[in-house]
């Protein structure tokens, strides 16, 4: 596959923090890839919660199979228009490595933890695994990834944050949020596969656990449109078939969508080659229409699943897990490794220790420190 003129072109990467010699048979960002697959951030998150908890089913989405979609969804996407797959697949393996144990619940109380030693965002965090808390090398930190990858991570930065990294590193991956540029077509890519990925598990998985029920599903245009059309060619599908059928047709229309309003866009703004489609409007979207569609499902997800009374409960359990870890880890930082603890900042190291955390670590470590058994696992 010969990549189209606004790609991202492996041999005219902006490279690396620390130079390295190329290797004869993979591109640069096939290596970034394979080196996100061997980290250990990344063998962690199979046992990190997406929407449930890890240990409430072992069917539901881990943040691990998440990441694997949105590699699959975005390199299809990726491959149609001429855009680098081995970018789009890096990107998308390394989007979520910073999320802390018990999803967003999870980020909300180490951000609370945080507040007053510069938060915790779990996009940064993500950076801040490949930049430095991986520890593979003998000689740097982190997994020394290039300029390419490690913008597609970060995909938004507060304007302090920006600042702060800018001032580590000068024109790096923190100037798009202060020049307010785009970035490259693979990232922005990446960013919208990760929607189309999590608004159809989500709906599988809120099926699969009781939440939600294929009545109510009738009520978002978007899924109940592939529902008739799965039902009008298999007049008697039901129950967890039909489920799939309308997911599968969704799943399609939507990366179908995104190919034409994609290449359309590109014909329109005939970027010259991918620093031009950094200086030009964002280039990877739905159409209106669609772009309507899939926000209004997402409402809907939001009201009926994921501020569900049952998972709302869980998710004020997780927090006191993880407000309790950080606030005993400060009392006694020789709790933590001492690798953690020897660290001259104290909230970061614990805010690193507990992000990197598995749902089932977090919780026997609570156990563990307090007594007390909040979450089964
Ligand atoms: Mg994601």
């Amino acid at each position: 596959m010969t990549l189209a003129r606004y790609a991202s072109d492996p041999q005219r990467s902006r490279g690396r923090r620390y130079p390295e010699q190329a290797t004869p048979h993979r591109t640069e960002f096939q290596r970034d890839r394979d080196r996100i697959v061997h980290s250990t951030a990344f063998r962690r998150l199979v046992y990190k919660t997406q929407v449930f908890l890890n240990h409430e089913g072992d069917l539901f989405r881990t943040r691990l199979t998440h990441s694997i979609e949105v590699a699959q969804l975005g390199r299809s996407i990726a491959r149609a228009l001429g855009l680098c797959e081995d970018l789009v697949e890096a990107i998308a393996l390394a989007h979520d490595l910073g999320h802390t144990p018990f999803g967003h619940a999870g980020q909300d109380a180490l951000n609370a933890c945080m507040a007053t030693h510069g938060g915790f965002e779990h996009n940064l965090q993500s950076l801040r695994v490949v930049d430095q808390l991986e520890e593979r090398y003998p000689q740097f930190d982190g997994l020394n990834l290039t300029f390419e990858t490690r913008e597609g991570i970060l995909k938004h930065c507060s304007r302090n944050h920006a600042q702060a990294l800018e001032a580590r590193e000068p024109g790096g991956v923190g100037h798009r949020f202060l020049a307010r540029t785009q970035p490259s077509l693979e990232a922005q890519l990446c960013n919208l596969a990760d929607e189309i990925a999590y608004n159809a598990h989500d709906i599988d998985d809120g099926v699969r656990s009781g939440l939600l029920t294929l009545e109510q599903l009738e009520q978002v245009s978007l899924f109940d449109g592939y529902r008739r059309a799965a039902l009008a060619a298999h007049p008697h599908l039901v129950g967890r078939r039909l489920l799939y059928e309308a997911i599968r047709l969704m799943l399609s229309a939507q990366v179908h969508d995104v190919i034409d309003a994609t290449a359309a866009a590109l014909r329109e703004a005939a970027p010259a080659d991918a620093d031009a489609v950094r200086h030009a409007p964002p280039l990877v979207a739905f159409s209106a229409p669609m772009r309507e569609r899939s926000d209004a499902l997402k409402q809907f997800l939001f009201r009926n699943l994921y501020r569900h009374p049952q998972v709302m409960q869980t998710t004020g359990q997780a927090q006191q897990v993880v407000q309790t870890l950080f606030e005993a880890y400060r009392a006694q930082p020789g709790e933590m490794p001492a690798a953690y603890a020897q660290q001259a900042d104290l909230p970061r190291a614990i805010a690193d220790y507990i992000a990197g955390m598995t749902d089932r670590f977090a919780a026997r470590e609570h156990t563990r420190l307090t007594g007390l058994k909040l979450l089964d696992a």
